[in-house]
């Protein structure tokens, strides 16, 4: 097990059309009674990791984080328990407003991971559903690296999910984000298929040889240019489609919105519902191979898993 992951909130201001938490039914009916965790709560978990390492990273995630009213607190809280590596996954809308972000530093935050899922307005609002959280997007990259110029400490990233939607804009999101010298990685994601994932995986299926051609082209692109190569990470790609690029799942505790209990220890393939092909059996990379998603295999085959063999 390698990290905690503390989920925040069950709502969102965003409406991503990929969201794997939700579906737009869930979102209407009012899916969660529990909106938000406490500090209170947040306490009786913290209790519950007695024993574990210190310097194991600490995620606040799920629906939007930074929509919790108590959020700056709960930061303190995790930092006081003697966690350093806190870490805020955020749809960067809310750090448009450089008083909070500084704040959330001051607090204890030490990476921000941002959710960012195209190069552009039209891309990114696209896969958002909301309309002007580009511009925000944007605002808030330039806060932050305002305040790393300011000498605050702090690591920063930008994620995307890749979709049939954003596929095509790939590569100038990769120029765009790797060209800010104070960004310290950018990562893709495959795409989770649960909620609304799942629910427009028709809209969204993409298939996982085309996002790795894409990331090699923008890599083939910079070894012409002569400057050192960027690479990009791929979460959740089986390792023998994508070596080199995949970024894989970690081990990890979760603690669900309510519950005081941490959820079993799991790995991210397990909660996800990944799993092996029968020509996995023989794979050399079988143990540490994140596995295939069945709606995945329904969709395209599988011919791109090819085995390495013992
Ligand atoms: S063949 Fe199966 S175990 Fe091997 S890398 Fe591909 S998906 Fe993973």
């Amino acid at each position: 097990m390698n990290e905690i992951d503390l989920r925040t909130s069950a709502v969102c201001n965003n409406r991503c059309i990929f969201c794997m938490e939700r579906n737009d039914d869930l979102q209407k009916g009012g899916r969660n009674k529990k909106k938000f965790l406490t500090p209170k709560e947040l306490i009786g978990k913290i209790k519950n990791t007695r024993g574990l390492d210190r310097k194991i990273p600490v995620f606040f995630s799920s629906g939007e984080p930074t929509v919790n009213p108590y959020l700056l607190e709960l930061v303190k809280i995790v930092k006081n328990a003697g966690y350093e590596n806190i870490i805020l996954q955020s749809n960067v809308r809310r750090l448009s407003y450089i008083g909070f972000v500084r704040k959330l530093i001051e607090s204890g935050v030490r990476e921000f991971s941002l959710s960012v899922h195209g190069s552009n307005s039209q891309t990114h609002d696209g896969m958002t559903r909301v309309t002007g959280s580009f511009e925000q997007v944007w605002k808030g990259i330039i806060n932050l690296i305002f305040l790393k110029r300011k000498g605050f400490k702090f690591k920063m990233g930008v994620t995307c999910v890749v979709t049939g939607i954003n596929i095509g804009d790939l590569r100038n999101f990769f120029k765009k984000f790797f060209s800010i010298k104070e960004m310290d990685y950018v990562n893709v994601n495959t795409l989770i298929l649960r909620g609304n994932a799942l629910k427009y995986f028709d809209k969204l299926a993409v298939k996982y040889s085309d996002i790795v051609a894409q990331c090699r082209k923008f890599m083939a692109g910079q070894v012409n240019s002569g400057r050192t190569v960027s690479r990009p990470g791929i979460l959740g790609l089986p390792r023998c489609i994508g070596a080199g690029l995949e970024n894989p799942f970690s081990k990890i505790v979760v603690f669900d919105i309510g519950e005081n209990r941490p959820s079993e220890h799991l790995t991210q393939e397990e909660l996800f519902r990944y799993g092996k092909l029968i020509k996995c059996e023989n794979c050399v990379y079988s143990s540490d191979c994140v596995g295939v998603q069945k709606e995945y295999v329904e969709r395209f085959g599988d011919n791109e898993f090819r085995p390495k063999n013992k």
